[in-house]
């Protein structure tokens, strides 16, 4: 066998299952335990820098520099305290990924030796060298710097001996270069509406909060196997790969037992977790083969982002101990489920109300119509630049693929409200006067009370309502959800306040309140009824419905960002002040450059392999058969060699012919490549690279596929599906 393939295989199967290193204690003890949270704040702060981390927290006010010293020595005195030698400001950069830039605490002493400093400038701001992190050409024009800036309400925490606090990084003119900022800003614009709105049910100005729960997809591989595989190494999946007989078709992984040396690792993972002050609630297998999911108990939306990409970096840590791997990746293997990031959403006022439970009484429900009616028609009006949020290299191979969403927007609200709302838009077809239409305001208190567990679960939509909240489920899995979720907050924000907008004009107008918000609220449903769809989403009759209906979908990603440039967008996220349009055009340059940069890196390793990999082996192969065939006919003589080896020279001519194939595909890539790469603006690459040079991997990976079934297994170079998917 390849010896690469071989080693790698005897390494997994002699894998001895490591030892835990679960703690003994009850969660309840250490919970928390790598997290300043409130309760060590109070400990290790003094008065005064307490209340003025607090009033950030909820009002936003201001630190000042004296009190910034005081919290930075009492954060300093509490992280040494338990192991921390550095901090960092832990930002995210609009690459996925998250960034930090190690200090140490110590500083030499005038009288030789080093004490532990940490001063407030350090906390509050840094100016990492951050001129490598994309920018969509913000930092060409003026200064080539950026800073980070410390961002109080998410609490700092330790991971590996470093104490992290979790910032924003914007440059120097103040331009947004990361996904946290746009995030916050859409928090606070989502706010502010909301709770304008409630003042119109009498409710008063209080606090609300977008909360999220994020469910996390991933997989995870045997370490020894994935070295082996170089696509999985350099793109996190496997570019080629025949399916295995057997995967996913007889239904017996998902909610199954937990394979064991995946229970280790996530006992571990949950420990260390739960350190971080992360409830992890749900943990079991998913659809596919080595595929699993967890989420923890929904927070407040900041917090819940951060506590994701924590979780993303502890993972991949603990995988290690493991011998494991962690795929993030959308879609690692063709032909089975990929995995997304399903994000519960919905607004919790400071009261603790949500504002999307349908509760008990007619007046509550009236409120609860009005926000529920609004994130619809936000979702309506918006729908292709919410789908081009999550529209990516990565995510166009799972969105569409009948376990994922399909790659058009719709929103599922189930049997019981489709009901009330068509009763209600009813009304305006029937012509009912307001008068009598505020008669039958009563119809509200006709809503049954809807419990969780009875609304009807739809999982082929992306955008569901399932009870008290809405669960969006087409963003990637490997992606910071901030970037669809501050687009999604900000829609729901400018619809809050188009709300409350017409329902004061028509109380203007003489109108009733209660007349007033009915009407709105008839009108909404009304403008916003083409986003509505209960039925099946995998459909082929939902798609050209959804055309009919003038929904877009995704068709290629690059066609998907030019939603982020519309009119309809920018003036969006200007009007609630989330970005500019500077940023919005810096945003949709850098989605397109990394659509490049993935696909070259894809290409690249797909060529590798073929040329490196796969023909050399299939030629390897071929000339056993033609010794075989040689030797027949040396042994027989022409006549009989003729009969009894037709077939082999059939196996002969078709791999010939596959070879030829592969040279040739391998050929027109790598010159779609060079032609693409001429291209100067990002966005007119990524279009030619999508329909250039992204046709010739799937033709590249079809015939690899095809010599994967004939080649002898003993060759064959690098681990199989089979050999890939199957953790005991
Ligand atoms: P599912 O049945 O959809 O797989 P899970 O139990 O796996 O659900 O995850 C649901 C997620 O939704 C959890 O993170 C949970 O805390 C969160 N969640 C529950 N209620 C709300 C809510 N009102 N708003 C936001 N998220 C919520
Ligand atoms: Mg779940």
């Amino acid at each position: 066998m390849s010896s690469f393939r071989k080693r790698a295989l005897d390494e997994f199967s002699l894998h001895k299952p490591e030892r835990f290193y679960v703690e003994s204690e009850p969660v309840s003890q250490y919970f928390a335990k790598n997290l300043f949270d409130m309760e060590k704040m109070r400990r290790y702060l003094s008065a005064e820098a307490f209340d003025a981390v607090q009033d950030a927290i909820s009002e936003g006010r201001k630190i000042g520099r004296e009190v910034a010293n005081q919290i930075a020595s009492g954060m300093k005195a509490w992280a040494v305290e338990n192991g921390a030698t550095h901090y960092t400001h832990w930002f995210h950069p609009l690459t996925d990924a998250t960034a930090e830039k190690h200090e140490a605490f110590v500083d030499p002493s005038k009288n030789g030796g080093v004490f532990e400093n940490f001063r407030g400038e350090a906390l509050v701001q840094q100016e990492p060298d951050a001129s490598s992190f994309p920018n969509g050409g913000l930092r060409n024009t003026f200064e080539a710097r950026g800073y980070t800036a410390w961002d109080p309400t998410s609490p700092a925490f330790i991971i590996d001996q470093t104490l992290c606090i979790p910032s924003v990084f914007v440059s120097y003119t103040g331009e947004s270069l990361d996904q946290k900022t746009p995030h916050l800003k859409s928090l606070q614009t989502l706010d502010r509406a909301a709770s304008e709105l409630l003042e119109l049910f009498g409710q008063g100005s209080s606090r609300v909060n977008a909360v999220l729960g994020i469910e996390q997809e991933y997989f995870l591989v045997d370490e020894a196997l994935f070295r082996a595989r170089p696509d999985l190494m350099l793109c996190g999946r496997t570019l080629i790969g025949h399916t295995a007989a057997k995967d996913q078709q007889l239904e017996d992984h998902y909610f199954g037992a937990i394979p064991s040396r995946v229970m280790a690792f996530m006992k571990d993972f949950e420990t260390e977790a739960y350190k971080l002050g992360v409830v992890l609630k749900t943990r079991h297998n998913e659809v596919a083969p080595n595929q699993f999911e967890f989420a923890p108990y929904y927070s407040e939306a900041n917090l819940s982002v951060d506590q994701n990409l924590m979780m993303m970096i502890l993972m991949r840590k603990i995988a290690k101990r493991h011998k494991l791997k962690v795929l993030f990746h959308e879609k690692p293997f063709a032909g089975i489920n990929g995995s997304g990031k399903h994000c519960n959403w919905s607004l919790i006022t400071d009261k603790g109300v949500n504002l999307l439970s349908p509760g008990k009484t007619p007046g509550k429900n009236m409120q609860f119509l009005s926000f529920f009616v609004s994130v619809i028609k936000a979702v309506h009006e918006h729908h292709h630049l919410l789908m081009a949020s999550v529209a990516s290299l990565n995510n166009s191979h799972r969105l569409g693929g009948n376990e994922a969403p399909p790659a058009v927007m719709s929103v599922f609200v189930g049997r019981t409200l489709t009901a009330v709302l068509n009763s209600i838009e009813r009304m305006v077809s029937e012509n009912i006067s307001a008068d009598e239409m505020s008669k039958s305001l009563n119809i509200v208190g006709k809503i049954p009370e809807i419990l969780p567990d009875n609304t009807d679960r739809n999982r082929t939509s992306p955008f569901a309502f399932t009870g008290n909240r809405f669960e969006f489920r087409a963003v990637g899995s490997s992606v910071n959800v901030a970037s669809s979720m501050y687009i999604l907050n900000t829609a729901v924000a400018q619809q809050l306040v188009a709300f409350r907008s017409r329902a004061e004009t028509r109380i203007a107008n003489g109108a009733s309140r209660d007349e007033a918000i009915l009407e709105t609220i008839r009108e909404f449903i009304s403008e916003s009824a083409a986003i509505r769809f209960e039925g099946n989403g995998y459909s082929r009759e939902w798609l050209e419905e959804a055309e009919r209906r003038g929904l877009r979908g995704i068709s290629d990603v690059p066609q998907a960002f030019l939603a982020f440039m519309e009119d309809s967008s920018i003036s969006l996220m200007r009007e609630m002040e989330v970005l500019t349009e500077k940023e919005v055009e810096a945003r949709y340059e850098v989605m397109n450059e990394i659509y490049v940069k993935k696909l070259q890196i894809e290409a690249r390793v797909i060529g590798d392999l073929t040329i490196n990999h796969i023909i050399p082996t299939a030629i390897k192969f071929q000339n056993t058969l033609i010794d075989n065939v040689r030797g027949i006919k040396d042994l027989f003589g022409p006549d009989e060699y003729k009969v009894m080896s037709e077939r082999q020279l059939t196996a002969i001519r078709k791999i010939s012919g596959y070879i030829q194939q592969l040279r040739e595909d391998f050929h027109y890539l790598v010159e779609a490549r060079k032609e693409a790469n001429k291209i100067e603006s990002p966005s007119d690459r990524a279009r030619v690279y999508s329909d250039t040079v992204l046709p010739y991997m799937g033709k590249i990976r079809y015939i690899a596929d095809k010599l994967e079934m004939v080649v002898d297994d003993e060759l064959w170079p690098l681990p199989k599906y089979r050999e890939l998917l199957f953790l005991r």
